[in-house]
């Protein structure tokens, strides 16, 4: 079995960009004290190098469009690898493709972790205001919402100081290409997961608080059981 192998849960939290997945993997990575692993926190960070390779992965997220399967696939695959996965993980905008989703399932399968997938329903008419009103913090990855969960001090991360910023591909017009990704490349997954593969559940990501939605992922997550008949809501 490769390192980091052992017997954990896996969550995978599915949705459009603005569904919620980030605000939700910090919430339930306190709850049940493992990693959360955000594709696109990993990307941001690795384009920061500046080199040839991060120029690639700036342009790709300036325009809103995926980066390469390998890439993601290569990335996800040594991070799971650490130590601190073997009680489980949680994966946030990964996987976004078919053939991602065949590679994950096939590295947990392999592991022997179970997983869950919690399919995040939100309006796009919703995500788009959510997006506008979106500020996160360059240096600590912190992110904020003006109207939901607004920083103590205009402009500024609560945690750290530094200047809040709107994400480039925040700005409406990347917005609607990501959206358009997202309906083209990702939003088939639903079928792969729906499909009797692993646990599956949908839940409203906009109508409760997201410390409530939160508690009861976590709650299927102790359970062990799917949830969707117990603890999903549309
Ligand atoms: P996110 O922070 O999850 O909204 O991701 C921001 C951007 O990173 C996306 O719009 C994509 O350009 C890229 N990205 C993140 N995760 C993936 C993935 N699994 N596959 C391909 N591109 C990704």
């Amino acid at each position: 079995m490769p390192e980091g192998s052992g017997s954990g849960r896996a969550l995978i939290l599915f949705g459009p960009p603005g569904s919620g997945k980030g605000t939700q993997a910090r919430l339930i990575r306190e709850c049940l004290g493992v990693p959360h692993i955000s594709t696109g926190d990993m990307l941001r960070e690795r384009m920061q190098a500046g080199d040839p390779l991060g120029m690639v992965i700036k342009r790709l997220l300036d325009e809103g469009e995926l980066v390469t399967d390998e890439l993601v696939n290569q990335m996800v695959e040594e991070r799971i690898s650490k130590p601190d996965c073997r009680k489980g993980f949680i994966l946030d905008g990964y996987p976004r493709t078919l053939s991602q989703a065949g590679t994950i399932c096939r590295q947990l399968a392999d592991r022997g972790t179970g997983w869950l997938v919690v399919h995040l329903k939100v309006d796009y008419n919703e995500i788009i205001r959510r997006l506008a009103d979106r500020r996160s913090c360059a240096q600590c990855a912190a992110v904020y919402n003006l109207a939901s969960h607004p920083p103590k001090v205009a402009g500024v991360c609560d945690r750290c100081g530094n200047r809040l910023s709107i994400r480039d591909d925040d700005r409406e017009s990347v917005v609607r290409k990501r959206l358009e990704a997202y309906d083209e490349r990702t939003r088939p997954l639903l079928e792969f997961f729906s499909g009797g593969v692993g646990s599956f559940c949908e839940m409203n990501g906009a109508g409760d608080a997201p410390a409530l939605i939160a508690r009861r992922i976590c709650e299927m997550m102790r359970s062990g059981k799917s949830g969707c008949s117990l603890a999903c809501s549309n």
